[in-house]
């Protein structure tokens, strides 16, 4: 199994697509797809049946937007292979709007199933080779992270949002945890920093750290700085580049 860094960009970053990963195992999942995201998907596998599932963290347009376009060219691709969407407890209707606000009819004219499944904070659900568990971060949307355990492995990411006691229970133990990051160490609010992460990581005994979504000015002025915070770090952090692999 392998984690794809598709995308490492937060919001508003004119140079990196939003933040969005590939989980490539038995099945494939798209963590988050934000507007950006269909092209660098495309580019990476145009193949119209890749997709297995896609996991909508929140409802920001950076996470959510690109469903419209991925749809329709899965439509267009004549897809039959049916298609899962997971999301948070009470975010199915904004999923359809924007879909449907995107291309209306779409929903209709798929040759595919398309389940919208809703996730409910630390109750599992199991799809294919994964047990799937979500818990809420702080953020200024309901955010659930997610976890995925396939008997080997335990794969988290944060979608946005500072970290919670809750989703520190989720990221107990995590073999990789894919986190975004808005700054070095300074408190904004429904984002988390580098330094808080580090020790939460510690103390979660998380054997990898993935840093994205860096808010693009941070990331500007401050990537070398944040380097060198990360290499005398007590845990093994990674600033994933657009396109790396994480290999378990
Ligand atoms: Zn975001
Ligand atoms: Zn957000």
């Amino acid at each position: 199994m392998k984690v794809l860094f598709l995308g490492v960009g937060e919001a508003f970053d004119e140079a990196l697509s939003n933040n969005a990963h590939l989980i490539l195992s038995e099945s494939t999942i798209l963590l988050d797809c934000g507007y950006s995201i269909p092209p660098s998907l495309w580019q990476y596998n145009d193949n119209q049946s890749f997709l297995d599932a896609i996991y909508i963290s929140h409802p920001h347009a950076d996470h959510y937007f690109g469903l419209p376009a991925l749809l329709a060219r899965m439509w267009e691709g004549k897809r039959e292979k049916p298609l899962t969407i997971l999301c948070p407890q009470g975010t199915t209707e904004a999923i359809l709007q924007v879909i449907r606000l995107g291309y209306s009819g779409i929903l209709e004219r798929l040759a595919f199933r398309l389940d919208i499944i809703e996730a409910e904070e630390f109750n599992s659900i199991t799809f294919r080779e994964f047990t799937i568990t979500c818990a809420p971060t702080s953020h200024s949307a309901n955010n659930f992270a997610i976890k995925l355990e396939n008997g080997m492995n335990k794969i988290c990411y944060s979608g946005d949002g500072m970290f919670n006691g809750q989703t520190e229970r989720l990221y107990a133990d995590a073999d990789l945890v894919i986190h975004e990051a808005y700054s070095l160490d300074q408190d904004i609010p429904g984002h988390a920093n580098i330094k808080d992460l580090i020790q939460m990581a510690q103390r979660n005994r998380v054997k990898c750290l993935a840093v994205t979504h860096l808010q693009r000015e941070f990331r500007k002025h401050e990537i070398e700085k944040l380097k060198k915070e990360c290499e005398s770090a007590p845990v093994d952090i990674i600033i994933p580049e657009p396109l790396d692999e994480y290999v378990f």
